[in-house]
């Protein structure tokens, strides 16, 4: 048996054990082609199996309608922050943005580069502690779309239900919350997200689009940069991270045989709940420094009294097998990612031990 330690990083992420073994299996002789999966060619029979299995797989998981297309493509969800608005601006109008946090500011940078951007709702004056509320998310009827950072991974806020946008078609950056709860993706014209948090290894990324959106990609664009070229050759223009979506497809078949999105959502919940449980029943020795309605269930951030004690405790923690729990670099603190393959066990554990932690600390 190999020795697994629990992985509380905010990416990339911990995959399925199954989906390891599976891989390690296969991985030199690919079912008996005497060579492995990565050294054959990608518009050969036994890849393009696997890659139609990705697409396939992720439309039945998340349920995609025919009026969407999913592409796999490179660069992450930060080749994203351009090519949305490459691909989605108009002409004489203007994208508008939900600036949540680290992750929301990074794609309006790039789209102020390529455009006309509104920040419609900000809460950095209140340092990014909560989500707007749906009320709040007002788009202008004639924007060209409404771009949302679904969930900050940096400041551990996620939302819990998303805007209805009418007409003006509401793009999601999902890279760190996508997979762990049922979505209706009929009311998104685009969701994008890096595979390496939720999906798979670091390599690939999601794109789904919906179908009438192509239209907007200009032929003015290079290649790679447009959703265009990517559509009608099922994202297999260019060779593509033939690993990453491989693995892809080893984690998808993993959430189908653990019930799907509301598999992965009640598992979100036990987690998430033993976690959150865990700070609010220590007298206040551990905060959650965000707002209770917006506490992310992927990305659990929380403080404890001094940085001294936060030292101590991530250096302990690590001995206790107990990894990657250290705050972003950009606010300190601790932060414990339990993304979809991360076992209810692993949140017990930490749960368990940060209990024992201030017994002896407090
Ligand atoms: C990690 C992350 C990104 C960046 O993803 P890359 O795939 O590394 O480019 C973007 N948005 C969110 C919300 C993230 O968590």
């Amino acid at each position: 048996m190999s020795k697994r330690i629990f992985n509380f990083a905010a990416g990339p992420c911990t995959l399925p054990l199954s989906a390891l073994e599976k891989a390690q299996a296969e991985f030199v002789d690919y079912q008996g082609a005497g060579m492995s999966l990565f050294e054959m060619s990608h518009r050969g029979k036994q890849y393009d199996a696997v890659h139609q299995a990705a697409l396939s797989g992720l439309r039945e998981v998340f349920n995609v309608p025919q009026t969407h297309d999913i592409l796999l493509l490179q660069g992450g969800a930060t080749l994203q922050f351009a090519m949305v608005p490459m691909n989605l601006m108009v002409e004489g109008k203007t994208a508008e943005f939900v600036n949540t946090g680290a992750w929301a500011k990074k794609a309006i940078s790039d789209a102020k580069k390529l455009g006309s951007v509104k920040v419609i709702w900000t809460d950095e004056a209140n340092k990014f502690t909560r989500m707007p509320r749906l009320d709040e998310i007002k788009p202008s009827a004639d924007a060209a779309y409404l771009h949302i950072t679904s969930n900050e991974t940096i400041g551990g806020i996620e939302m819990s239900e998303y805007p209805s946008t009418g007409a003006v078609p509401l793009v999601a950056d999902m890279s760190s919350h996508i997979m762990s709860r049922p979505i209706d993706v009929a009311k998104f014209g685009l969701i994008y997200a890096g595979a390496q948090k939720n999906l798979g290894p670091a390599g690939a990324t999601v794109v789904i689009i919906r179908k009438e959106l192509l239209a907007r990609s200009k032929d003015s664009l290079p290649a790679y940069l447009s959703y265009q070229t990517h559509a009608p050759e099922a994202s297999l223009y260019n060779t593509p991270p033939v690993f990453s979506i491989y693995m892809m497809k080893l984690f998808l078949d993993w959430v189908k045989e653990n019930g799907g999105l509301k598999g992965m959502e009640t598992l979100a919940i036990q987690r998430s709940d033993i976690l959150y449980n865990a700070v609010d029943n220590s007298d206040g020795w551990y905060r959650c420094p965000v707002d209770k309605e917006s506490r992310s269930r992927m990305n659990l951030v929380f403080r404890l009294p001094s940085e001294e004690l936060e030292k101590k405790f991530l250096d302990e923690a690590s001995k206790a097998e107990m990894s990657g729990l250290k705050g972003h670099r950009s606010v300190g603190g601790c932060r414990a990612s339990m993304y979809n393959a991360m076992p209810v066990s692993g949140a017990e554990r930490l749960a368990a031990f940060m209990a024992e932690f201030r017994k002896r600390n407090a």
